[in-house]
């Protein structure tokens, strides 16, 4: 057994992770009075939200009629069906709430003429349930607004004196004999020391797995770890093969162009000079959500209409534009073209093609962020002591696509809900139980094991064919052959896993060892991605199955539910909630407007 020392620290609440989601969670937990950590292997501020460009969505109606109920129903339709209806309706009723506490915290979020929130068209946002034109519900600091966020949020923290323990590397949780989370294992990336953290409750804030694929939008951080780690604790992930391409990233690089870019009234085209969207979606064009989007490129491309040398991507055109708009509205974007496509975007339009952006399946919860284990006697059964909140959650409230902007407010939304809801469960006067010896032996053994790995195959190698199978066989569009194909390769390749080579032995700044966990954690959540995409057998929001082209709701509005041991993906299937939280009389949304329909743009 691998001896290691290490120290132990006692809190009520841990939270691994500083993203948007991890710290608008530790805010609400120190706010409460709960003596709350907050540890992450990156500087808060470095976090992938600190990327996001485009911006939160609200009804604020700040730029014109707008209300929750309108928010509501374009995140169902935006989730083809598959979002838990409780968990939509409290997003869109709480988010104006959640934006005004952002702003009150000091957000510097752009202004109408007026000094009102000032609010952008994104895809998918409509007046009217889906009847009216587009709405301005996106609120925005220019194309910077996850970077003003996440930096609000850390000074706020800091404030409410929350505990930070920075570049600590989480390991595993630490599980009791009866399924309960009592804490996590760390590494010290700096020293090399280790860590156990002893929680009453455990918030897992760890972001998304893009990295699981090629060509990602996402930094290279996103590796996935929360899931890693819920699939070793024998949970599991919830929707994984919904994975959404974003229609803009810049070609070759894959740097994102934000969707505001077309919110202000930029537009795709393609060799023939085109403005193909209006042909797939006649009513709001450009501003279809993602998945449709993303479609319809691939589909112009396919059939020999893509620009450039090899016909194989689209053209973003924004210098119809005025100057002072781009300026104002999109510095950031303006400046990306220009370093990564050397284009100016005043003259010339931006090489685009769909590029991996989000994942909306991950660790399943319920509404507060408290992570489920389904059981056939009870779908919606509680793991104790650990919650999961942002990207590496599935509440689910982007179902089978998320729309542009829904993200950074499920962040905030979900972080806040999740300390409202410990503020009534962890009791802050009683001792912090002490995690099972044998558990964090456990955790030692794996690290150890991968620490001194000797065999055959190098970390980055085997992460490129992870990748690259990835990219190949779990694309945009996806046939039968494809995933099968795709299944087998992954199961070969996660073998490989017993075949790791770690070159460096040393425990302070040893990159190659943390890449190593980190291709641990991306694993599971790639294994699961292509097992449960294979395995449905219709066509919902971003998973677009060739052979299967219609969405089924009578045998498929099901979450997907996979646990996965070694390199084997055990399937089975979770009702999707429909019930919403509130009836028409107490101010809700008539279930009519709700039910499922063919949906088009
Ligand atoms: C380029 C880009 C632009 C986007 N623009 C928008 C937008 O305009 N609007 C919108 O709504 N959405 C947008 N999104 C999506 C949205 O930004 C992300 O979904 C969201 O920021 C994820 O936040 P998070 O808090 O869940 O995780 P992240 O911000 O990814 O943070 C993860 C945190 O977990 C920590 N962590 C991870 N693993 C470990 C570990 N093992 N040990 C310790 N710490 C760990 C990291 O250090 C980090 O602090 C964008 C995404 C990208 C990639």
């Amino acid at each position: 057994m691998a001896e290691y020392e290490y120290e132990t620290h006692e809190y009520d609440v841990v939270v691994v992770g500083a993203g948007g989601a991890g710290l608008r969670a530790t805010l609400g937990m120190a706010e409460q009075g709960l003596r709350t950590a907050c540890v992450t292997k990156v500087f808060p501020t470095r976090s992938h939200t600190v990327a996001a460009q485009g911006g939160i969505a609200a009804s604020l109606s700040n730029m014109g009629p707008d209300n929750w109920q309108w928010h509501m129903y374009d995140t169902v339709k935006g989730s083809d069906w598959l979002g838990d209806t409780d968990a939509m309706e409290y997003l869109a009723r709480e988010a104006p709430k959640a934006v005004y506490e952002l702003e009150h915290y000091g957000v510097p979020f752009s202004r109408t003429e007026e000094g009102k929130i000032y609010q952008r068209p994104f895809g998918g946002h409509t007046t009217e349930f889906g009847e009216g034109p587009a709405v301005q519900r996106t609120c925005a600091a220019a194309d910077r607004t996850g970077h003003a966020i996440l930096h609000t949020l850390y000074g706020q923290s800091l404030k409410q004196k929350a505990e930070f323990y920075v570049e600590y590397f989480a390991i595993d949780l630490l599980m009791s004999e009866d399924g309960a989370c009592q804490g996590v294992l760390c590494w010290k990336l700096d020293d090399g020391t280790m860590h156990v953290f002893a929680a009453k409750t455990v918030v897992l804030a760890t972001g998304g797995y893009g990295r699981a694929y090629f060509s990602a939008t996402s930094a290279h951080t996103c590796t996935g770890d929360g899931g890693g780690m819920v699939a070793r604790a024998g949970l599991p992930l919830q929707d994984m093969e919904f994975v959404q391409f974003h229609p803009t990233g810049i070609y070759g690089s894959g740097c994102l162009i934000t969707e505001g870019a077309r919110g202000e009234g930029g537009y795709l085209t393609n060799s023939e000079g085109e403005r193909f969207m209006e042909r797939y979606a006649p009513q709001y064009k450009d501003l279809a959500p993602r998945d449709y989007v993303s479609r319809s490129m691939t589909m112009e491309i396919r059939e020999g209409r893509g620009v450039g040398e090899h016909g194989d991507h689209i053209h973003l055109n924004l210098s119809h534009l005025p100057a002072e708009a781009l300026h104002e509205r999109l510095p950031g974007i303006s400046e990306s073209a220009k370093i990564f496509a050397g284009v100016d975007v005043t003259k010339e339009p931006i090489p685009v093609l769909p590029t991996v952006h989000y994942n909306m399946g991950g660790i399943p919860t319920n509404y507060w962020g408290e992570v489920l284990n389904p059981t056939e006697s009870d779908p919606n059964a509680v793991v104790p002591g650990l919650m999961a909140v942002g990207e590496a959650g599935c509440a689910s409230v982007h179902g089978a696509n998320r729309l542009g902007s829904n993200s950074l407010i499920d962040l905030v939304v979900f972080g806040r809900a999740a300390a409202i809801r410990a503020g009534k469960t962890v009791d802050a006067a009683s001792a912090v139980p002490a995690p099972r010896k044998a558990a964090i032996d456990k955790a030692f053994d794996r690290f150890d094991g991968l620490r001194n790995a000797r065999g055959g195959t190098p970390t980055a190698e085997l992460r490129n064919e992870m990748q690259r199978t990835m990219q190949e066989d779990a694309a945009v569009f996806r046939t039968a052959k494809t995933m099968a194909e795709g299944v087998e390769k992954m199961k070969a390749i996660a073998a490989k896993l017993d075949d790791l080579h770690v070159t460096d032995r040393s425990l302070v700044w040893n990159s190659d060892l943390m890449e190593t966990l980190e291709l641990t954690n991306l694993m599971p959540n790639a294994l699961a991605t292509i097992v449960g995409a294979e395995a449905r057998k219709e066509s919902r929001g971003a998973h677009a199955h060739e052979d299967h082209p219609t969405r089924d709701d009578e045998n498929w509005r099901v979450h997907s539910i996979a646990r996965v041991e070694g390199n084997e993906v055990v399937l089975s299937y979770r009702s999707v909630i429909l019930d919403p939280l509130t009836t028409p009389d107490e101010g809700g949304i008539e279930p009519k407007r709700i039910a499922p329909k063919e949906r088009t743009f």
